[in-house]
């Protein structure tokens, strides 16, 4: 492990600063085997006077919920170290309770809950203590020589404290071992089957001791274990990311899911969503790691003993669900049924039990996959399983993963500062579910890098889904780049790469519950006696046969979405054509009537086909404002009166065109299929 430190950046902090100990805390935070999302925590103890003039040791430490990686000087919590101290004197306490003194002993109100691991570091007398579940440590420990391995690679160098639930009960573990002890003969003190701590009086020395440690771990598996891959030779890890995306994962390589692999994906993911009562994204990892793990003959015994450390149970749930491929819906169940009954032996009938769904699963012959409603949830839980299944391989090479008992789980699962979050609190009573309506929902919109088509994709996602957008714009992939977005830049007349697209969608997010048909052109005003072939039959290709082999594509994975729904951008020259515009009219007629028939067709597998027909929208890129006054001028009015001819007398804009289509494809339409719905400020000649 390489050791980050810079002096000539650090130098630009005063060496006994908060500042400084931004710096190093962020240098942890940002390596993964160290510490992932949210895990470990840092410290710094400092003198100050108090408002009464009174001389005061002060404990800075990570505040709850916050991140190393990206910690600010306000992400620390000052506490009076007197009262910590005082605390820890305290036999028996609560971790209600202990939070609550915590917040007491703050100094300043308005900071951050502090860390839950606050007394440890009131425990340890140093100025400066850094915190991390390193992988390569806590790998060690979890193997049935833990001790004796942690006792071998360090020596006297270590202080060594036995499992014990995060918590009061630790911290006064921690204090009574450590009564009759000289903390200056340590570098650092290993928690077995949790994390290890290193400490110093400079934020430089206590950050190369946790460095020179975690290195030494790494060493010894290094020397002692190497993970094997049974992978097939042609099996090549591929980054979907948009660019790379057309090039190197075409269906049908070794190194993309096949159809039918991504199809079970979908069904996977229904299935858990079922569990779970509301819609999941699921990641799959097909990657060397993880199909090499999932292919281990023993693998549904390993990955089934629990995690790396209890902090990750609340992501991950104790064990993976392992996914039978010839029957899916039954493994799933039996996870599901396994979890209720790990609930029924472990608690005392005080706790409530949580959803039954897993948050990961084991695909043998594939890799693994993250479940999660958003793709933070699920991107975490991805990351954690990407380092588990590294951590599992090295335990079961040097004598045996062993992670703790089911009961340390179940308390570190259960523990009371996490049940309290489920309870109904009298103060938010009444306060409607705020829960985004296409949370876990994966939409696909085509032409979404302008107009229409890029309102519906950030309405879609505005309100929590994640959104894959297609368009013939290069720079698609960067105007959907938030995380949760992709923009793939697509020629939808081009049937394979559509289909390759709605592959890549479903890759990525693991199905497809929303499909926005949108692309389409408006062709020049031609009558019928002066029509081009070029014009006709370039606008019935984008128009009218492109939807329907998008559509095509769809259907299959739109059969395993989750109340799926498909909605055509129509227009109002349907119900209300105009001469000249046959070229545009027809085959959005022709879509209507397709959108129609498909209503007829997937209404058996509960997929809601709804067509709508927008008129006078103007802030699209379509619309110039010369080409808003040429328009005008031809019918002898003004701009605004132009814009405004319909019976509202009101132009429509793309964000109201989005939102009726989110309406659409959400919850209000449930019971829907098959409709026109226009969105025209009101045509006289179709009302
Ligand atoms: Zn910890």
């Amino acid at each position: 492990m390489k050791n980050l430190w810079d002096p000539k950046e650090a130098s630009q902090f005063e060496e006994n600063s908060l500042q400084m100990r931004v710096y190093s805390s962020r240098l942890l935070g940002n390596n993964s085997d160290l510490v992932l999302h949210g895990g470990g925590n840092t410290s710094v103890k400092f003198q100050e006077t108090n408002l009464f003039g009174e001389e005061e040791e002060i404990l800075y430490v990570k505040g709850s919920g916050y991140n190393l990686a990206t910690i600010e000087k306000n992400g620390f919590t000052p506490l009076r170290l007197k009262t910590l101290l005082k605390l820890v004197e305290v036999e028996n306490l609560s971790d209600t309770e202990m939070v609550r003194q915590q917040k007491m002993a703050m100094t300043n109100p308005d900071a951050p809950s502090p860390s839950v691991e606050a007394l440890l570091h009131a425990v340890i007398p140093f100025k400066w203590i850094d915190h991390t579940h390193a992988d390569a440590v806590v790998t060690i420990t979890n193997t049935p020589r833990g001790k004796e391995l942690i006792q071998e690679i360090y020596g006297e160098r270590l202080f060594i404290i036995p499992y014990v639930m995060p918590g009061f009960k630790l911290v006064r573990k921690v204090h009574e071992l450590a009564r009759n002890v000289d903390w200056n003969q340590y570098e650092g003190m290993v928690l077995l089957n949790h994390g290890i701590f290193s400490f110093a009086e400079s934020a430089l020395e206590s950050y190369t001791r946790m460095i020179d440690l975690v290195s030494l771990a790494e060493k010894y598996l290094g020397k002692n274990s190497t993970i094997s891959c049974t992978l097939p030779e042609d099996s090549v890890p591929v980054e979907t990311g948009a660019k790379t995306v057309a090039q190197d994962s075409v269906p049908g390589k070794a190194s993309f899911p096949e159809h039918s692999t991504l199809q079970t994906l979908a069904r996977i993911r229904r299935k858990v969503s079922e569990i779970r009562g509301s819609a999941m994204l699921a990641l799959l990892n097909y990657g060397p790691e993880a199909r090499g793990f999932a292919n281990l003959p023993n693998v549904k015994e390993i990955a089934t003993r629990g995690p790396i450390t209890s902090d990750h149970l609340i992501r991950t749930k104790p064990v993976p669900a392992v996914l039978d491929p010839e029957n899916l819906e039954k493994s799933l169940e039996n996870f599901a049924s396994g979890y209720k009954a790990y609930f029924e032996r472990q608690t005392n009938g005080q706790q409530t039990c949580l959803d039954c769904a897993p948050r990961w699963g084991v695909w043998p012959g594939k890799g693994t996959v993250a479940f999660g409603r958003n793709i933070t949830e699920s991107g975490i839980v991805s990351d954690i399983v990407e380092h588990t299944v590294k951590a599992i391989q090295h335990a079961e090479a040097i004598g045996g993963w062993k992670p703790v008992t089911e009961e340390h789980l179940f308390e570190a699962e259960y523990w009371e500062l996490q049940q309290a979050k489920l309870k109904p609190r009298n103060d938010v009573r009444g306060v409607k579910n705020d829960t985004p309506e296409f949370e876990g929902k994966i939409a696909l919109v085509s032409g979404a890098a302008s107009g229409i088509g890029l309102a519906c994709a950030r309405e879609l996602f505005e309100q929590g889904a994640v959104v894959v957008g297609l368009d013939l714009n290069p720079d698609i992939s960067n105007i959907l780049s938030e995380p949760g977005m992709l923009g793939i830049e697509c020629d939808v007349t081009d049937q394979k790469a559509v289909s390759e697209a709605v592959a890549v969608t479903v890759r990525k997010f693991g199905g497809l519950d929303v499909l926005v048909l949108n692309a389409g052109t408006f062709p020049a005003g031609q009558t019928i006696e002066e029509m081009d072939e070029q014009t006709w039959s370039k606008s019935l290709a984008i128009n009218l046969t492109a939807p329907q082999q998008l559509l095509q594509s769809c259907v299959p994975f739109l059969k395993e979405g989750i109340d799926p729904a498909v909605i055509f951008m129509a227009s109002r020259n349907v119900p209300a054509p105009g001469p000249g515009a046959s070229a545009y009219s027809v085959p959005k007629a022709g879509q209507t009537q397709m959108a129609r028939i498909a209503a007829l067709e997937l209404g058996e597998f509960g997929i809601r086909v709804n067509i709508i027909h927008p008129d006078c929208v103007y802030d699209t890129g379509l619309w110039t404002p010369e080409a808003l006054e040429r328009s005008a001028k031809r019918y002898g009015l003004t701009v605004e009166e132009y814009k405004g001819r319909n019976v509202l007398k009101k132009d429509v804009k793309t964000k109201e065109v989005a939102r009726m289509v989110c309406a659409m494809a959400g919850s209000v339409f449930a019971k829907t299929t098959g409709a026109q719905i226009p969105i025209d400020g009101g045509n006289e000649r179709v009302i």
